[in-house]
């Protein structure tokens, strides 16, 4: 038998398909992702990015407030259990996803804890190979596997990662090795700010390492980052190495010039990534048409269509440019309806 659609990713566009599908009667099978140790090494267990973050404050429909009585009461309550404590700030990103995941099974979504690691779109119902061995047969598919972290490809990164070395400021940062210490974060953007910003709760001193003379990082993030006095901009340098040893893991860090040949060491006792992101299409295996950066390419203006028809695309697999959890809810949406319109138009639904 097969589905009438597959979802395939758990971040803001996969649940937002998942409630639009489901709500058409669509009876949509998500595939949520694995948890398994190499997804939490690569960043990409269920839930997505938003799960490793804390406020967000720009989703429409949660101004700060306290929303502490809305969530006791719409979480099961072991999952509520293992949620950040809320600060009365609007909403973390965690409790935003499961809440969002919750919306999608109260309309009936089925949601499988595995990842799908390869795909036969040549042929129609498409057939998708989950890590588990299950072959599972669609006739529309939405593809919605996010972003990951990215690394700078040092071979001392790789020695100290999980012993200093860390892509995400919001699952680590609280670890007892990095409290009232110096801490490094590299980047730029707005992630770069964000966790800098993030780090210096816990951090006697936090140096942001940029390449380059000014941020990329948004006005008001760069406004927050500059009245603190906790950090301290590492202008026009790259970290050139890790430094640190096996017992006490990552104790320092020599960063280089780019604008001339010095070369600094400073102490810290963490590193911390923040320098962009890899979409997830590995699985797709050259089977849909990718941008020259890698990310699903959409073939029609304001439409979701990938370069299979019956194949749709949603959210930062897609889209290397507004790369917001209400721009991949929105496409989310988008591929939803184009998937019904689709199936409707075949007769399949
Ligand atoms: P980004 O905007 O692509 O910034 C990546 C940063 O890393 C840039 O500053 C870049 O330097 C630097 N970089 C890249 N490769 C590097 C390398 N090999 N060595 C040294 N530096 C390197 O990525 P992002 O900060 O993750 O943000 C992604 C998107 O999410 C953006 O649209 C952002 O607005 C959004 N976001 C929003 C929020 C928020 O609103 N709260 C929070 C986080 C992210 P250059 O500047 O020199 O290129």
């Amino acid at each position: 038998m097969s589905e009438n659609v597959v979802i395939i990713g758990s971040g803001p566009a996969g649940w937002t398909a998942a409630i639009y599908t489901a709500r058409a009667n669509l009876r949509p099978l998500i595939f949520e992702g694995a948890v398994t140790a190499e997804n939490q090494e690569k960043g990409t267990l269920p839930l997505g990015q938003l799960n490793l973050t804390t406020e967000v404050e720009n989703y429409p429909g949660f101004p700060a407030g306290n929303l502490l009585q809305y969530l006791d009461s719409a979480l099961p309550a072991d999952k509520r259990a293992y949620m950040a404590p809320h600060t009365g700030h609007g909403i973390s990103g965690p409790e935003l996803m499961e809440l969002m995941r919750q919306q999608a099974v109260n309309f009936g979504a089925r949601v499988v804890t595995d990842d799908i690691v390869r795909v036969d779109f040549k042929t129609h119902p498409f057939k998708l190979f989950a890590l588990s061995g299950e072959l599972v047969q669609a006739k529309a598919v939405i593809v919605a596997t996010g972003a990951r972290a990215n690394y700078l490809g040092l071979p001392s990164e790789d020695r100290f990662k999980n012993r200093g070395v860390s892509a995400c400021a919001v699952c680590d940062g609280a670890l007892p090795r990095f409290r009232d210490r110096p801490l490094i974060v590299v980047g730029g953007g707005d992630s770069a700010v964000e966790e800098a910003t993030y780090l210096s709760k816990f951090a006697s001193r936090v140096y942001l390492v940029h390449r380059r003379d000014s941020l990329r990082a948004s006005k008001i993030m760069q406004d927050r980052l500059f009245a603190n006095s906790k950090i301290t901009v590492k202008w026009n340098r790259t970290l050139e190495e890790v430094l640190g040893n096996d017992e006490k893991g990552v104790t320092g860090a020599r960063l280089k010039s780019t604008v001339d040949d010095q070369h600094e060491e400073i102490e810290v006792s963490g590193v911390f990534l923040a320098i962009g992101h890899t979409p997830n299409t590995s699985f797709l295996e050259g089977q849909l048409e990718l941008t020259a950066k890698g990310y699903i390419k959409w073939t029609t203006p304001a439409r979701t269509y990938t370069s299979v028809e019956g194949v749709f695309a949603a959210g930062d697999v897609a889209d290397d440019y507004y790369r917001q959890a209400i721009t991949a809810a929105g496409t989310g949406c988008m591929a939803a309806l184009d998937a019904e319109r689709w199936l409707a138009s075949r007769g399949e639904h």
